[in-house]
């Protein structure tokens, strides 16, 4: 294949991929526009793929059978379809990697060795009790239960699987649902209960500590967990906190504590508008420096946004149903290992529903390397430049970029002819 096209970002002539005939702007709607931008001499052959393997991937899978809370009875979390989490869960984690088993995507995700730790950070800033018997939206243990499925399935034995939000109680209410009786459970809170452990924050002085740089020089003190574990995943839920956006990065918040300042006086420094500070919180901003901290930068491996439930309004009152999901709960998990990929997409989920959402954590995290953060073109098409985003909606199944890659990998291994190639990119490009 004649590849100098790419090289110098100039789009192909209709006719030569495949000796398909695309037309430019097919061709452009496959890639999501800017094509030439992000390739590089590597990873040439296929130029859907290298296209795609040098954004970061984002993966949403949406299942309107997921929950079924009718806003009266009960609880919406004593409404979640397990079955159904774990389907999502699997399908999620698998078009993330690439691969067509969980077992080889989780594996490819947690390159997990024997006697290492896995910890969990779940967001339950609603959890200001040990029961937790609300309608506030907190982690889900159905959620949960998938997780640890896949943690099982490549060795992870169920006591080095550990559960943490260290600022907050983790309630009896989701630790009752988790299926597996071996989880460890840690937090700064107390609560009584099986495996439950009280954790404290690591000293100033400790290697672990990290450095902000507004305040400058304010000390990042992680909790303790964070210094033991091998492997992090980060699970923030679908929400706004106001005016600003709360997910991945920000559910670390409650991951540290500061040295000089308590946990309300920072919030000056990631949210404008009380930013007494005067930094310039698109460049330096604490949520940012938090997720900058070692124990968590190198640690994560994956981001799992929960949007089962979901509330783009507020981060403290219940669930809502969402417009944009046909008045229902939004029934939706996004999946990436880049915190600010993930975070950016759940932010144009968020914005669709409410209008608009200040973030300027992801621009400040993006300036730090944590990764990359974009816009979609708009709700109705989806596209980014910058990020890989895979939508799924198993109520409608549709050919997917990634079956497209599977394609090819197929016929690169002499699986599959060209032609099943074709027609499944014809295919594809018959759904967009
Ligand atoms: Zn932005």
């Amino acid at each position: 294949m004649n590849i100098s096209y790419l090289k110098k970002g100039i789009l192909p002539k209709a006719g030569n991929i495949f000796n398909l005939n695309l037309s430019r702007r097919d061709f452009l709607k496959y890639t999501g526009a800017a094509t030439g931008l992000f390739l590089t001499s590597r990873l040439l052959e296929y130029p859907f793929l290298s296209y795609a393997n040098q954004r970061p991937r984002v993966v949403s899978v949406y299942d309107s059978n997921a929950t079924d809370y009718d806003y009266i009875t009960g609880f919406h979390w004593e409404y979640v379809n397990q079955n159904v989490v774990n389907n999502m869960m699997a399908q999620g984690v698998m078009a993330l990697t690439g691969k067509t088993n969980t077992e080889a995507a989780w594996k490819e995700l947690i390159p997990y060795q024997s006697g290492e730790k896995v910890l969990i950070k779940f967001n339950f800033n609603n959890s200001r009790d040990c029961e937790g018997y609300d309608n506030k939206i907190d982690p889900l243990a159905e959620t949960a239960n998938a997780i640890i499925d896949g943690l099982i399935s490549i060795g992870v034995p169920g006591d080095k699987i550990w559960f943490t939000d260290p600022s907050r109680k983790i309630p009896e209410k989701f630790r009752e649902g988790i299926i597996n009786p071996y989880i460890q459970y840690y937090s700064h809170l107390s609560c009584t209960g099986l495996n439950y452990h009280i954790i404290d924050y690591i000293d100033p002085k400790s290697p672990a500590a990290s450095t902000a740089t507004c305040p400058a020089g304010e000390k990042i003190l992680p909790s303790q967990i964070f210094v033991e574990a091998d492997h992090l995943i980060n699970v923030p839920i679908l929400k706004s906190h106001g005016e600003y956006v709360t997910l991945a990065l920000k559910n670390h918040y409650g991951s540290v504590l500061f040295q000089n300042y308590d946990r309300s006086e920072m919030h000056a420094f990631f949210n404008e508008g009380k930013n007494s500070a005067g930094c310039d919180l698109n460049k330096t901003n604490i949520l940012a420096d938090i997720n900058n901290n070692p124990h968590i930068k190198n640690k994560t491996r994956l981001v799992i946004g929960d949007g089962l439930f979901g509330n783009p309004f507020t981060n403290w009152k219940d669930t809502e149903r969402w417009e944009i999901f046909g008045n229902d709960d939004p029934n939706i998990f996004f999946f990436s290992i880049d915190p600010v990929a993930i975070s950016s997409v759940m932010t144009d989920y968020i914005v669709a529903e409410r209008g608009g959402q200040d973030h300027e954590q992801l621009h400040a995290a993006a300036g730090l390397g944590l990764g990359i953060h974009d816009h979609w073109d708009a709700f109705e098409t989806k596209n980014y430049t910058a990020i890989d985003y895979i939508p799924f909606d198993l109520n409608n199944p549709k050919i997917s970029r990634v079956d497209i890659d599977q394609a090819i990998r197929d016929y690169k291994a002499g699986n599959a002819t060209e032609k099943e190639v074709k027609d499944i990119i014809s295919r594809y490009m018959e759904g967009i």
